[in-house]
């Protein structure tokens, strides 16, 4: 299995690996790798794989099977290759803090509210989220952007680590979306916003709320009786 070193830490930018098999010339699994695969709402990261003074882009990053495939835009790594690894840092910071923001959002919604949150999806410039809220208008939405908001001010620690899954079980709210379930792993990661929220998740996110900056609302759309669909974007 690559070891994720992104579950770590998501601040480091390069690493060095070793290639562990190639299929169809362009798929490339690594001892080692700091590319987020997709999943969980997170898009992949890109940057590129360099041996020697070649460079070969990564385009996409999925896990398959268990394993983490990068996708490159050429042919030329083989097995046993000995490469360096450097992250398309601006896409993959926007995403930590876009993470960050879904979450600091959602938590403040669904606690407020009552709101079910029913999708996430983090895009590059936005994030969407999709919910179900029976008594629903504009300003509830400005009213939790605004406390958000307040809170992106703030020196608030974000921090992330393993718990027993039946401890973890037991957190209220933990996970607040259906297609999050966990895997069937003995521990469970959690993201906590420390005094606000706890999560399971496997993704990125920065360290202090304050790296966020600020949202705001893009647009709403609805989705039936009771379900919208917002678009939130970091400024
Ligand atoms: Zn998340």
């Amino acid at each position: 299995m690559t070891e994720a070193l992104y579950l770590k830490d998501s601040y480091r930018r390069e690493c060095d690996a070793t290639v562990v098999s190639v299929k169809n010339r362009k798929y490339v699994v690594l001892d080692q790798t700091i590319f987020y695969p997709k999943g969980g709402g997170q898009p992949w990261d890109t940057g590129k794989i360099m041996k020697g003074n070649k460079t070969y882009n990564v385009v996409y990053v999925g896990k398959f099977s268990g394993e983490t495939s990068h996708e490159v835009d050429r042919a030329g790594l083989t097995e046993a290759d000995n490469v360096h690894c450097v992250l398309d840092w601006e896409r993959r910071y926007k995403l930590m803090r876009s993470h960050t923001a879904a979450h600091l959002f959602a938590s403040l919604l669904c606690t407020g509210t009552g709101a079910l949150v029913t999708g996430n999806q983090l895009e590059e410039d936005k994030v969407r989220f999709d919910f179900s809220l029976e008594k629903y208008d504009r300003e509830i939405l400005k009213k939790y952007i605004d406390k958000a908001n307040e809170l992106f001010t703030k020196d608030i620690t974000v921090k992330w680590y393993e718990l027993p899954k039946k401890e973890a079980l037991r957190i209220p709210g933990i996970i607040k979306m259906a297609e999050a379930l966990p895997p069937n792993l003995p521990n469970l990661r959690i993201v906590e916003i420390v005094g606000v929220d706890k999560q399971a998740d496997g993704g990125t996110h920065v360290k202090n709320l304050r790296e966020v900056g600020q949202i705001k609302l893009l647009k709403t759309e609805n989705k039936g009786k009771h379900n919208r669909r917002v678009y939130l974007k970091l400024l």
